[in-house]
């Protein structure tokens, strides 16, 4: 381990850091910690963020108080963690975590003296030793994550050059990249999400290895992966994240099924459904409007899920049990990668199976479609449909037409004669043949 390192220390006059952007509830558990005779720090992706002028999402101290010392200095703290414990310090709603260093990668105590800490792959078991900042900078991932804000004299203390790769947009790994991409398997979609948030590059020796080592994400708990793919494709930037993970072989890993399908049918079809998903998306969270995980995650997984209901539906099995059939092969093999909690894959699954209930306008079938819960999903998804698979507009119109409409144009809207409806998935003539004998099944 590289101790013995001078860092460089920047001090206030010679970066942009200012406490007026720094969370007063930050600042209070800073500055208390010092008034308790501790050293305190913010560190990573707040001060990466700061000296980029951005608002950072959250505020991470670190310390060498223990957690039990932090405890001690703060009424609103709640120690959490099994493996390595940490200080949460709540104000509200907002949470100042507590981090004490961490130390090297050798266990201390008597009885695993000298064990070693990685499995067989490379990947780190234990990560839960105490330590001194000179020890603990080396535990982070890139050096401009490694960056520590100091309270005592509001400098920023850089052990690894990361002010300098903060400056020229560099992404670079502390170390060597295949040693710490095997560490932590994660640390390759931390690459791919700090690369597109940053806008920064990614530095080459990083990006070398990953092609070679995205499998080893299959070691990582499918839970942990859950959370990782929110922070990559909620935060506004989806298109280009996606677009970067197929690159550097990351996103079959997380989602094979997808990847199959965009394989299979490069003809751009699929393609430009999941490409308009992900862009409405990032378009919402621009604006500031809510986007679900359930929508997205059911758009990334349509094309599979349909073109498994197809098949069956060629062997002459009814729709609705096609798309039954379909949605629970795809699910369960999806959460064998990242484990979607189940009212996601629930609402996933019902945006799925109410687009063949849109077909149906006479009656009480309409009514009873719009006040489904999950109606305004499934119509924002069949909008989908229709700018990008070639469902007949007229439906989307109809829809439109009927959520505003008054109880009397409802009615006659529900009433007005037409022509028998197709279930219309363009491209399958030899399906389209056949809806009259399986018959409407799905209501
Ligand atoms: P953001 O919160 O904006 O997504 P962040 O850099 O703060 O980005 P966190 O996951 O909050 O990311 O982690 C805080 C810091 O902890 C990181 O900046 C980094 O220094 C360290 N860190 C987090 N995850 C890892 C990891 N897998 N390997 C090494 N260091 C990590
Ligand atoms: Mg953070």
């Amino acid at each position: 381990m590289p101790s013995a390192v001078q860092p460089k220390v920047y001090a206030r006059s010679e970066h942009n850091i200012s406490r007026s952007q720094i969370s007063e509830n930050a600042l209070k558990v800073l500055y208390r910690l010092k008034k308790s005779g501790f050293e305190a720090y913010l560190v990573g992706g707040c001060v990466r963020d700061l000296l980029l002028g951005r608002e950072p999402k959250d505020f991470d101290v670190v310390t060498d108080a223990h957690p039990e010392q932090v405890r001690k200095v703060f009424r609103n703290c709640r120690l959490v963690g099994r493996r390595f414990r940490l200080a949460h310090v709540h104000f509200g709603r907002e949470i100042i975590e507590v981090a004490t260093f961490r130390g090297a990668g050798v266990v201390q105590d008597d009885h695993d003296e000298g064990q070693l800490l990685n499995d067989d792959e490379g990947r780190l078991l234990r990560d839960n030793v105490y330590g001194s900042m000179e020890e603990d900078v080396w535990r982070r991932d890139f050096t401009v994550n490694s960056l520590y804000y100091n309270i005592r004299d509001f400098s920023v203390i850089d052990y690894v050059g990361g002010m300098q790769d903060h400056a020229e947009g560099v992404l670079r790994l502390i170390g060597d990249p295949e040693t710490r991409f095997r560490e932590d398997p994660v640390r390759m979609l931390r690459a791919v999400r700090f690369a597109v948030k940053l806008g920064f590059k990614l530095d080459p020796a990083c990006e070398k290895p990953i092609h070679d080592l995205a499998e080893l994400l299959y070691n990582i708990p499918a839970a942990r992966l859950f959370d990782e793919s929110l922070k990559l494709f909620l935060s506004g930037e989806a298109l280009q994240t996606f677009e970067m993970l197929r690159h550097y072989g990351l996103f079959q890993v997380l989602f094979p099924a997808v990847e199959r399908s965009l394989a299979v049918e490069e003809q751009g079809f699929p393609r430009l459904f999941l490409i308009k998903a992900l862009e409405n998306s990032d378009a919402r969270i621009t604006e500031g409007k809510t986007v679900t995980a359930y929508f997205l995650f059911s758009a990334f997984l349509w094309n599979s899920v349909k073109s498994s209901a197809e098949e069956y539906m060629k062997e002459g099995m009814a729709e609705s049990i096609a798309f039954q059939k379909a949605a629970n092969e795809i699910i369960s093999e999806q959460v064998k990668r990242i484990s979607f909690p189940r009212r996601i894959t629930m609402a996933m699954r019902e945006v799925w199976t109410l687009q063949s209930r849109f077909e149906r306008r006479q009656g009480s079938r309409p009514y009873r479609l719009l006040s489904h819960p999950r109606f305004r999903a499934a119509y924002d998804f069949l909008l989908l449909r229709i700018e990008t698979e070639g469902v007949d507009p007229e439906l989307g119109e109809w829809w439109t037409k009927f959520q505003d409409a008054n109880e009397t144009e409802q009615r006659k809207m529900t009433q007005a004669s037409r022509k028998p409806e197709r279930r219309q998935f363009k491209r399958r003539r030899s399906y389209q043949g056949r809806s009259k004998r399986n018959g409407p099944t799905n209501d």
